[in-house]
């Protein structure tokens, strides 16, 4: 007779311990199934090495979402609060960063090995690896895989989004989606290094690693915080958060100094004999600085330049636009903007409206956080949420 389970959690991420646990302490029986052979590789390369686990100010507007409303139920049952409860029952110590950003003081390590106690205190079942070949549905759930089949009274997709293939992302949860005709928003990689268009490229990819403090928008919203030349276009959290943002063909609009009335420091140095470079080289990084005023005025001394170019160049400071090429994709992304349809799921408990018994949480819904632990923290919540009612 095949084995059965009632809960089956496809994908031993974040979300999924976090149902698996919560599932488990109702008395019901777990089994994970995650087809890569180390656990919650996401967790420990997240944050640093450190995992940035919550986000002290976590609320529904640092959500992305066809559907910015969805989030609001489960977030609202599981705050980062309960996170940082069980963070401290287990003595692992952490730090704000910044921002409200939670880290460990130690490493992300730590995180997954409470995860993974708080599973086995409830006698959660692991395959992994395992692969999932099949999934089958007649009253219950049918899985086939590499060993052996179970049976699961309900099914719950945890298996992330897209980003970092290299470490087991795939594609399974959109499938599975597609298999019962659940819908699935448009997908594309977010939180993601931007690239610069070929004639930017010429002028900046000679000085990566520069880091500059800038405020940077990208449709409707705006961020200060820093932003980094690469060698193939922009990083740095500032550009990371305006990414998801960012439609494809879309400018970005930079103020390189948003502390400075660029107008006035100009035309204050107007009769000078100070080449422009050096005098932003004051405010700006400088061979930022250089490369900067070359692309947008040959580098002359300030006495050359006309009142007009002088107000151009202090518009140009306050507003460096860019027409990114694209981004550097799903290799390098930490998120997947989009995902399962949230009209297809029950916000208070995750499950799908089409298919009773089946479950979405985390990533793989479309829901996506800002930079800055929200990510973890609708993982957790959602997870929670799901462990209600599995
Ligand atoms: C470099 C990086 C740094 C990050 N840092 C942070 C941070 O500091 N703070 C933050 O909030 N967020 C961070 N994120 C985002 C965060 O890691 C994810 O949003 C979060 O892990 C999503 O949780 P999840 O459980 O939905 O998916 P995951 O944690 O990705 O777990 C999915 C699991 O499913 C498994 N799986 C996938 N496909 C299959 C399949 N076909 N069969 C079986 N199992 C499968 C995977 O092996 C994996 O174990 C970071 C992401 C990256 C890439």
């Amino acid at each position: 007779m095949m084995p059965g389970k009632d809960v089956v959690v496809i994908g031993g991420g974040a979300a999924g311990m976090m149902c698996a646990i919560e599932a488990g302490k109702r008395g019901r029986s777990v089994l994970i199934i995650d087809h890569s052979p180390k656990l919650a590789e996401k967790i420990r390369i997240s944050g640093g090495g450190r995992c940035n686990f919550t986000n002290l100010h976590a609320r529904p507007e640092n959500y992305l979402s066809e559907n910015p409303h969805f989030c609001r139920s489960a977030l609202a049952r599981y705050t980062p609060r309960d996170f940082i409860a069980l963070v401290e029952r287990q003595g692992i110590g952490y730090h704000e960063k910044k921002l409200g950003q939670l880290f460990c003081d130690g490493s992300s390590q730590q995180i997954i090995e409470m995860l993974k106690r708080e599973c086995d205190a409830v006698g959660v079942q692991w395959w992994q690896p395992c692969q999932v070949r099949r999934v089958t549905q007649g009253g219950d759930f049918r899985l086939s895989t590499d060993r052996g089949e179970v049976r699961a009274d309900s099914l719950v997709i945890a298996s992330g989004g897209l980003s970092i293939p290299q470490i087991g992302a795939s594609p399974f949860g959109y499938r599975i989606a597609e298999q019962f005709g659940i819908a699935v928003t448009p997908l594309r990689p977010a939180l993601v290094p931007l690239t610069f268009a070929p004639e930017d490229l010429a002028h900046y990819a000679g000085i990566p690693g520069i880091s500059i403090d800038a405020v940077v928008s990208a449709g409707g919203m705006q961020f200060r915080e820093n932003l980094l030349i690469t060698h193939r276009g922009l990083s740095g959290p500032a550009i990371l958060q305006a990414s998801s943002y960012w439609r494809p063909g879309e400018m970005i609009h930079i103020d390189l100094l948003p502390d400075e009335d660029a107008e006035a420091l100009l035309l204050e140095h107007r009769w000078s004999q100070m080449q422009l470079a050096n005098l932003l080289g004051r405010y700006l990084p400088k061979r930022f600085a250089q490369a900067w005023s070359a692309a947008v005025l040959p580098s002359r001394p300030m006495q050359q330049y006309s009142e007009q170019e002088l107000r151009m160049l202090a518009a140009r400071l306050h507003g460096w636009q860019l027409r990114p090429s694209g981004t550097v994709g799903y290799k390098k992304a930490e998120v997947t903007l989009g995902g399962i349809d949230t009209r297809e799921l029950s916000s208070k408990t995750m499950e799908a409206r089409k298919v009773p018994g089946l479950y979405f949480i985390g990533e793989v819904v479309d829901v996506t956080g800002q930079l800055g632990g929200y990510n973890f923290q609708w993982a957790w919540a959602s997870g929670y949420a799901a462990g209600q009612y599995v």
